[in-house]
């Protein structure tokens, strides 16, 4: 880990941590998993036993309560191992964010303790098949009926949409509603993790991707799904697109984390490949050319790193934080696009091969270009609080 900051007592002890674990157990086997695009359940339920899924859980529901920042630093580290780790847990700590902000006394205390476990691992679910960005205009429907709301339509997308046992879903309760999303309410959906029929629900087989294999993304199919009233985030209808939007911004310092991670893998390699591989007489790493992808990697990364600490630190003291969130998203994720492709070029033919992790990179650093929020929306809404600030 480079040091952009001064890390405390319990940060670097819980990062050593989580370095032995990506060092001993992620990297020897992330080729394994990947290739066979198989969920890591081993890895996994190591990630439980270091309290990962309770990171910033309150310690009063169990979890570590530790802040973004430490949050950020931790999703690094997992994504320098594997992406698709940081997947299993982001999901879930947006989750988590979402029911320790907004929850009803009765949800925090009844969720979140086995959320803090990992005993209950949590998706969270707006996007469908006619609508990602324009969240406003999905079509999933929730209707009072009794104690119950009866829920129909398809969701797209779910990440741990499977073995989740809680998903958040956004649906429409108000189609009348003007603008359209006050008419749109957060359901905590508890349902049976890893089957895939239940009754009102069925998962159809995962999704096939280019990367980010091993962790699922499934589709979400509801037809006459009951959940009860109860099950409304916080109590309230009218709500969720704030709720879930207040998590997407969260995520986004996850995401630019997860880049880190990406550039920080590209960039150990290519030093490593770079003093390994010779040609014409001497380590690549003496010719001026492989030299200078090396400067920009680890400056970029440096900047990228610099970017995410500040808005996570921002977001911890409360403050206001769309801008920076917006600026380390678009800039860390891009970086870790950048380093994938300079590493692909520093190992040559190799960097193409199934031999190295630099392919792996290569197909896992696009999905962070496009979630949380697309990077060109990461540019209107950077564009956007900059106007709003200089307003003439
Ligand atoms: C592997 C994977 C996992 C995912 N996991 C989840 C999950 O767990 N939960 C979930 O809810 N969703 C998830 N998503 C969905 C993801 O959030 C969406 O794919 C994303 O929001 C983009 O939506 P879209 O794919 O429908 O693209 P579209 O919205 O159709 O966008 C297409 C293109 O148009 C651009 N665009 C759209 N609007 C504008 C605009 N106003 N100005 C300029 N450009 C614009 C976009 O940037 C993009 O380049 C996941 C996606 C992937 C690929």
């Amino acid at each position: 880990m480079s040091t952009v900051m001064e890390l405390t007592d319990v940060q670097q002890d819980i990062l050593g941590t989580i370095r032995d674990f990506v060092d001993k157990d992620v990297l020897p086997n992330v080729m394994k998993y990947e290739r066979a695009d198989e969920f890591p359940g081993p890895l996994v339920e190591t990630m439980k036993e270091l309290g990962l899924f309770g990171t910033t859980i309150p310690e009063e529901y169990g979890g570590l309560g530790l802040d973004l920042t430490t949050y950020a630093l931790i999703v690094k580290e997992l994504s320098r191992g594997w992406i698709s780790l940081s997947g299993v847990v982001n999901t879930h700590f947006i989750a988590s964010f979402m029911i320790k902000t907004f929850g009803t006394q009765e949800q925090k205390d009844r969720l979140l303790p086995k959320m803090a476990t990992g005993e209950v691992r949590c998706a969270f679910s707006m996007t469908e098949p006619h609508a990602g960005t324009d969240v406003q205009s999905i079509r999933t429907r929730a209707v009072r009926d009794g104690d119950d709301y009866v829920i129909n339509g398809q969701k797209m997308w779910v990440t741990n949409g499977l073995r989740a046992g809680i998903v958040m879903l956004l649906a429409v309760t108000d189609p009348t509603a003007e603008p359209r999303h006050r008419g749109m309410t957060t359901f905590i959906i508890e349902k049976d993790p890893d089957v895939d029929e239940q009754p009102g629900l069925t998962i159809p087989p995962k999704l096939k991707k280019l990367g980010y294999k091993g962790v699922e993304s499934t589709e979400l199919v509801f037809e006459n799904y009951r959940t009860p009233a109860h099950s409304i985030l916080g109590g309230e209808e009218g709500v969720g697109f704030k709720q879930f939007m207040a998590g997407v911004e969260l995520g986004r310092v996850n995401v630019a984390a997860r880049g880190l991670g990406i550039a920080q893998s590209a960039l150990d390699n290519s030093l490593r490949y770079a003093q390994e591989r010779e040609t014409f007489g001497k380590p690549i790493a003496n010719h001026q050319l492989i030299q200078a992808k090396l400067a920009m990697m680890a400056t970029k990364l440096r900047a990228a790193e610099l970017l995410t600490i500040d808005a996570a630190r921002r977001k911890d003291t409360g403050e206001r934080a769309d801008l920076e969130a917006g600026m380390a998203k678009l800039f860390a994720t891009e970086v870790a696009e950048e380093n994938a492709l300079e590493a692909m070029r520093i190992h040559g033919g190799y960097g193409y091969s199934q031999e190295y992790p630099i392919e792996r990179l290569y197909r896992d650093a696009p999905v962070l270009l496009i979630g949380e929020g697309s990077n060109e929306i990461q540019q209107l809404v950077i564009a956007r609080r900059l106007l709003e600030l200089h307003k003439i």
